[in-house]
């Protein structure tokens, strides 16, 4: 007899015993990553496994999404599942047998696995729709590496669902070789920062380098920014509400006796509250233009706002938590000490519904921390037997979630 009425302890050892499957599909995906908000041939393999469940497959009309409901017995809310679809543009050197196959294109942030763990997941809700009071969105979203895939997914009307059956709650995974694998690290509150740009095109006048008096030498105007921007941070912004300016980017210039007519410089604002973003947007801004006013040069400063602070919402993080603890042990549930300055745009999601994003740790047992190689790399290697852990989670989270009667 079971005390468990939604039968967890059955979750990890189905999706172990699916997982040659699941690494199937993850092989093929990683064989041909796809870039951006077009991704068709990634798109057209999750349409087909889904169809394959006998599940209906939605997909944009903007982008390359894909969207399923996992309809439950009962009625009741619904709950968004999400993976993100696409690769990045980088020459895969791992050497794995199952390689990419797309010079400069790779899955070097795992989202292949993701794809493959939602699929997987979904396999295991449908052999368990009669203990589901509600439904579970599936959310296969292209575009999460700088293109906003889930805001377009958003506009599109993802959440958009009759009264009754509104959305209340939203579940995400991040695979990372930062973590041992099989562990789930995760925190409440800001989770991952939000990430602005900033482009700055100073001018003065142009002029012979010999007689800088007779010019207006925008060079030193922006050496003082970028000093300056760094004073800014750490005078005007809360340590305990930290922010990261950093310039990336100067250009300007042609050789060594010409005084340039512009410099431009460029770099990434990261704030974990709306607060700290606001103002680190308004002193960078007054920042700009007094320096120039002193010097008499002239500012065109753009600042672009990016993914938003990615928030996990306490009580959600909670049960996401307690159900990991159950899953795979208390020691296997990490507490996050601090946020990532990386950005997500599962935030947009989550500015909607109340929900969580977890890291599920994939770094092979016996690697050295310090030089495995990590997301973005393109060494990168996830320990594949881990993604059991990742479609167990997303199953268990909507059965625990949904739980009928
Ligand atoms: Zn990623």
């Amino acid at each position: 007899m079971t005390t468990d009425p939604i039968a967890l302890s059955t979750l990890l050892g189905d999706a172990e015993a699916l997982l040659p499957e699941i690494l199937e599909v993850r092989r093929r995906l990683h064989r041909r990553p796809e870039i951006g908000l077009a991704l068709p041939a990634t798109q057209a393999l999750v349409v087909d496994e889904l169809e394959r469940m006998g599940l209906a497959a939605r997909v944009g009309r903007t982008v390359s999404s894909v969207t399923a409901v996992i309809e439950g017995a009962e009625p009741g809310p619904t709950l968004v599942l999400r993976g993100d679809m696409d690769g990045l543009p980088l020459q895969e050197e791992t050497g794995l047998e199952f390689t990419s196959e797309t010079p400069g294109a790779m899955h070097a942030c795992g989202h292949d696995t993701h794809v493959a763990m939602l699929l997987g997941a979904a396999r295991l809700l449908l052999n368990r729709r009669d203990r589901l009071a509600g439904r579970v969105l599936l959310m296969f979203q292209p575009g999460e590496e700088g293109f906003g895939g889930a805001r377009f997914m958003l506009e599109e009307g993802l959440l958009d669902l009759p009264a009754g059956q509104a959305a209340n709650a939203a579940f995400a995974i991040h695979i990372s070789t930062s973590y041992p694998a099989g562990t789930l690290n995760l925190r409440p509150g800001p989770e991952m920062a939000a990430a602005d740009f900033v482009r700055l095109s100073l001018s003065g006048r142009g002029g012979h380098a010999s007689a800088p008096h007779t010019a207006l030498d925008p060079m030193p105007v922006a050496a003082e920014i970028v000093l300056a921007l760094q004073a800014m941070v750490t005078r005007r912004v809360d340590v305990f509400d930290p922010a990261v300016v950093s310039i990336t980017h100067v250009r300007g210039g042609t050789t060594n006796n010409i005084i340039p007519e512009t410099v431009f410089l460029e770099g990434t604002i990261r704030t974990f509250s709306e607060k700290t973003r606001a103002s680190v947007h308004a002193n960078l801004r007054q920042v700009v233009e007094g320096i120039c006013a002193a010097h008499g040069a002239v500012a065109d400063l753009e600042i672009e706002r990016g993914y938003p602070v990615t928030i996990n919402d306490a009580a959600f993080t909670a049960f996401v938590a307690s159900i990991g603890e159950e899953l795979v042990g208390p020691e296997a549930v990490v507490p996050m000490p601090a946020p990532i300055m990386g950005a997500e745009d599962f935030s947009y999601v989550l500015q909607r519904v109340p929900g969580a994003m977890v890291f599920l740790g994939a770094r092979a047992p016996g690697e050295d921390p310090a030089t495995a190689p990590g997301n973005h790399s393109n060494r990168v290697v996830f320990h594949e037997p881990a993604l059991a852990v990742g479609v167990a989670m997303h199953a268990a989270v909507a059965l625990r979630h949904l739980a009928a009667g």
